[in-house]
């Protein structure tokens, strides 16, 4: 195949005119747009997309792929729900959008209730985000001050787990996974985070004695120094796919209320039903002070994040020296992405998702257990609407792509990882395409 992911002799449903066109958008986006980790002197391919619809996503080429990513973990309803797209239709007619600072309206007040409504009592401020890493900067810095608003200066530090991702601002990338992440690239300049090892404890095992160990050595020695714990509870996502349980999870907060340290939870990724749950969080006896959610939070349709926490973070906060919280973005709240997110969670309010995500949970045990058996296998694992299968040695990704694009699917692997995250409406049949592809792709 040419450097161009298409080919005009596999498309004779395109014009010539189309097809010269979507060639030249092509080259000009190789020659000059960013994409997500990527190199632009030698870019991987990229497919055309015309629209997206339902678990659909189509090709300009005219290939129509099932999804198995949800774009990141966001388009939990599938592309283009009607809902949500009447209600960015309706709000654009009366705002898109209009400065927070001094000013509220009505999709923020709105979704403000629904998310209080949905999560624990105990979290009951929000702020408003425009992406996820924002929302994980917003949190360590209400950690911080909220420290500083008790006058325990001398809890400055993070701490953290390794195989982490928390996004990739500065103070997020502090927190990410140490070798994986990007912290050889950026020493000088990251704040520096503790890190206790992976978790081994098993997603429905009591606490693993190594791990109990090293959380008790890692908190006797930087316990009193340490301001915030960050973690993404149950499955560490783009650092590397692995779950864990509860129970470790119930561990890390009886050591962070021993020592004085603000728990986080991201549930950038699980939260919204992902993990068989509504959050994470909620497969454990505990609650996070701070909670970080976003990706899913507009059902896929914008960029939007939320950051909740107590009210004791709260009140600790406003007692710092600024007597404020020092942050405020300038699209902060914006008004046509709280109407989607209230529009999506209406659609969680429904109850639905809770159905479908545990007959995708099932049937994924199923359908992925034959790749145990293939030698190029390392692991395969499943929890809620995640399947993962991790393969003995790193895959080639434009290749496999081309496989699974040719295959009707939209996989993106990365490193060892194959792994889908369909959109809760997928049904059974578009579900076992996935599976029989990834299957196929690693035979
Ligand atoms: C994606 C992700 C982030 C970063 O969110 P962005 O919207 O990409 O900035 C942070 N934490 C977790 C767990 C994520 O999955």
């Amino acid at each position: 195949m040419s450097r161009y992911t298409v080919n005009a002799d596999q498309n004779q449903n395109l014009t010539n005119g189309h097809f010269l066109t979507m060639k030249a958008d092509l080259q000009f986006d190789r020659d000059h747009l960013w994409h997500p980790y990527t190199s632009t002197t030698h870019p991987l391919p990229c497919y055309p997309v015309a629209r997206a619809e339902g678990v659909h996503i189509e090709l300009e080429t005219g290939e129509r792929l099932v999804d198995g990513m949800s774009s990141w973990w966001s388009t939990i309803h599938g592309y283009q729900h009607p809902k949500l797209t009447e209600a960015a239709k309706a709000q654009l007619d009366r705002m898109s959008h209009v400065m927070f600072g001094g000013l509220t309206h009505g999709p923020a007040t709105a979704l403000g209730k629904r998310l209080l409504a949905m999560t624990h009592p105990s979290l009951n401020k929000i702020f408003l985000a425009d992406s996820g890493s924002v929302s994980v900067e917003v949190a360590l810095k209400m950690a911080l001050q909220y420290q500083q608003g008790l006058g325990h200066r001398h809890k400055s530090g993070l701490m953290t787990i390794r195989g982490g991702y928390h996004g990739d601002t500065f103070a997020a990338m502090s927190v990410c996974d140490p070798v994986n992440g990007m912290h050889g690239l950026f020493r000088d300049i990251l704040p520096k985070a503790q890190f206790l090892p992976r978790p081994v404890t098993p997603l429905d095992g009591p606490l693993a004695p190594e791990d109990a160990k090293a959380i008790d050595a890692l908190m006797a020695r930087h316990g009193e120094t340490t301001a915030a714990l960050i973690v993404e509870p149950m499955v560490q996502g783009a650092g590397g796919m692995r779950f864990y349980g509860a129970a470790y999870l119930e561990a890390l907060r009886e050591a962070c209320d021993r020592h004085g340290i603000v728990l986080i939870f991201d549930e950038i990724a699980t939260g919204f039903g992902r993990t068989g749950k509504l959050f994470a969080y909620q497969h454990t006896k505990v609650v996070p002070d701070i909670l970080c959610l976003g990706k899913a939070l507009t059902g896929g349709t914008m960029t939007l994040a939320a950051t909740l926490c107590s009210d004791a973070i709260a009140e600790g906060v406003c007692a710092s020296d600024a007597g404020v919280f020092m942050h405020g973005p300038t699209f902060m709240g914006n008004p046509l992405a709280c109407a989607v997110a209230e529009a999506s969670l209406g659609l969680l309010e429904t109850g639905e998702w809770a159905g479908q995500v545990a007959a995708i949970e099932a049937q994924l045990k199923v359908e992925l257990a034959p790749c145990r058996a293939l030698a190029s296998v390392a692991d395969v694992r499943v929890l809620g609407a995640i399947g993962v299968v991790e393969t003995q040695s790193p895959v080639d990704v434009a290749a496999i792509q081309r496989q699974f694009v040719s295959d009707g699917v939209w996989i993106r692997p990365f490193g060892r990882l194959v792994y889908i995250m369909p959109p809760y409406i997928i049904t059974p049949a578009e579900l076992s395409q996935l599976t029989g592809a990834i299957f196929r792709a690693l035979s």
